[in-house]
């Protein structure tokens, strides 16, 4: 196939006013279509369920965003039997015209951009700089894994011995179950469902409940992109009602989750059990949490690490796996930084995300709101809190300012997720001390490290425990292609969404030999 060179998806130019207004138009366009109901789509065909989901507007909890189908056990059933029927054609179907049909529901993203960006903001909650990061994203994993898959078609080089052929290559593996969490909602969703697609499995897409609207918009530009009818099946519900069913299923070869690490380690454990009729070990793509450090030594250009902290901290309010979410700071530059940080962090704007301005929107649930208002008080009582408010009434929004806490390293605020805008700032003696503390944690998912230090530079090369590890700039925006994703340790099986190792994780790698 003749394509382009990859590239990623240019971010749109907020300055622009151009833009601006095509934002604006797409808010109110999409502001009439609110409260609409979304069925369960399986085999093509609208799916009414018993329960259902009230999605709402995280900025003004009484606006429902959306009515969306809440599958139970009866469409969990019939989603696997329709997924099972169509793996026999998809998995048969050209490499070459799967992969066209990433490439065309990329140009329809491409085309439908604002009016997606404008669901992003009333059922995300994301500020427009922040809705446009993960949806350009998003094109880029329909563009990317298009590519990988014509690389991969016709498998990997490998020797033989004389008077034999060897050929190792790869298969679809069956029904894949997709589980995604609401902080990427079209970027993780489209990600993990393109790689299962493209690499010939077939699918049960389950967004959260909290972003189900934006996962019917995702299945409908999967169908609109020639998608046939039962390869990709939409299954909206509640985790805790469907996802032991789909997870335990027979019928299930493989589960793709991102999310928290308790769901995570649930999903590892139930998918270990062979039930009745089960003719494999099932395969667990599992990537969950971090609670990511940025260290800074006192060789370290200061103002740039204390805009970049900032800036990876309160990103999307803190809700992005690789937020920094740890600021480790030399003890002779503590000061100096953590007053920069505050100075900035004070000055983000947030609000309601109705104009390009706005920093931080408010985080997506009363659930998460709960639970860093929880920490927040935790955060008061561990050690000192440097910047923040109490968090207001969550019948208003689900607003938390940027907070900062001053801590000792094992405080259960520097130790746990929160996954919010509250960032731990801890000091430390020396380089070798920060190190050690940014490694004290049972994640690893990214880290950074602020120095003009070679030694130091190469020695957290080696010795960060992260997936991903950043020098010298921010922590967050990993580009698909560019710095592909996943962490060490508790925070998943460091399965590198956007990189080269990806899509074998989808495909049985098979090898014949043939003596002539
Ligand atoms: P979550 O509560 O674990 O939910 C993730 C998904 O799992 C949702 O679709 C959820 O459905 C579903 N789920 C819940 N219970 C389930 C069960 N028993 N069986 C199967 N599925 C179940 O996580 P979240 O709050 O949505 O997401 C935030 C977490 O994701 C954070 O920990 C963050 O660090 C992590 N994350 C990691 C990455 C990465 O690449 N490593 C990227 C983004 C986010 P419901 O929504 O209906 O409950």
């Amino acid at each position: 196939m003749g394509l382009i060179p990859y590239k990623n998806e240019e971010y749109l130019d907020w300055s622009d006013k151009e833009t601006v207004e095509k934002m604006r138009a797409a808010l109110n366009e999409v502001g009439d279509e609110l409260g609409r109901s979304y069925p369960a789509i399986i085999g093509g065909k609208p799916v009414e369920t018993d329960g259902e989901i009230f999605s709402v507007n995280p900025a003004n909890p009484s606006q429902v965003v959306g009515r969306v189908a809440a599958a139970g056990e009866r469409e969990a059933d019939m989603a696997l039997e329709t997924a099972t029927k169509a793996f026999e054609s998809w998995s048969r179907t050209a490499p070459e015209a799967r992969a066209r049909v990433l490439l065309r529901a990329a140009a329809i993203m491409r085309r439908r951009k604002f009016e997606m960006l404008a669901w992003e903001v009333y059922e995300g909650g994301k500020p427009w700089a922040e809705a446009d990061a993960q949806f350009a994203e998003a094109i880029d994993f329909l563009e990317y894994y298009a590519r990988e898959m014509l690389r991969l078609k016709d498998g990997v080089e490998i020797y033989s011995v004389p008077g034999e052929e060897s050929r190792y290559f790869y298969q679809p593996m069956g029904v894949g179950v997709i589980i995604a969490p609401w902080n990427f909602p079209t970027a993780i969703l489209t990600g993990m469902s393109s790689a299962a697609l493209v690499t010939g499995n077939t699918v049960i897409m389950k967004p959260s409940e909290f972003t189900s609207v934006i996962g019917a918009k995702v299945a409908e530009v999967f169908a609109e992109a020639g998608l046939p009818e039962g390869v990709l099946n939409f299954l909206p519900g509640y985790g805790s009602e469907v996802g032991d069913y789909l997870v335990q299923d027979p019928r299930t070869r493989f589960i793709s989750f991102t999310g928290s690490v308790k769901t995570g380690l649930r999903i590892n454990e139930l998918a270990a059990w062979q039930i009745e009729k089960q003719r494999w070990i099932k395969r667990c793509i599992v990537e969950t949490g971090g609670k990511d450090a940025m260290v800074i030594d006192d060789s370290a250009d200061l103002d740039d690490a204390a805009a970049d902290i900032v800036k990876s901290a309160y990103g999307n309010a803190g809700q992005k796996c690789s937020a920094a979410s740890r600021a480790i700071l030399h003890a002779d530059i503590y000061d100096e930084v953590l007053s920069s940080v505050v100075e900035k962090a004070q000055a983000l704007k947030v609000g309601v995300p109705n104009d390009p301005e706005v920093y931080m929107g408010p985080v997506i649930s009363e659930p998460q709101f709960e639970k860093v208002s929880g920490y927040i008080e935790t955060g008061k009582d561990e050690g000192e809190r440097l910047l923040g408010d109490d968090p207001g009434d969550p019948e208003r929004g689900y607003f938390i300012t940027p907070t900062i806490f001053g801590v000792d390293p094992e405080a259960r605020v520097a130790q746990e997720e929160i996954f919010g805008p509250v960032l731990s700032v801890i000091k430390a003696r020396d380089f070798e001390e920060a190190l050690s503390i940014a490694n004290d944690t049972p994640y690893g998912l990214t880290g950074g490290v602020y120095s003009k230090n070679r030694e130091h530079l190469e020695r957290a090369r080696r010795e960060f425990r992260a997936g991903n590890v950043y020098f010298n700039r921010s922590i967050t925006g990993a580009l698909v292609g560019v710095q592909p994703f996943g962490g060490f340790g508790m925070s998943g099986t460091d399965s590198k969404a956007g990189g080269p190792d990806y899509l074998p994780l989808h495909m049985l790698a098979k090898t014949v030999i043939e003596r002539f």
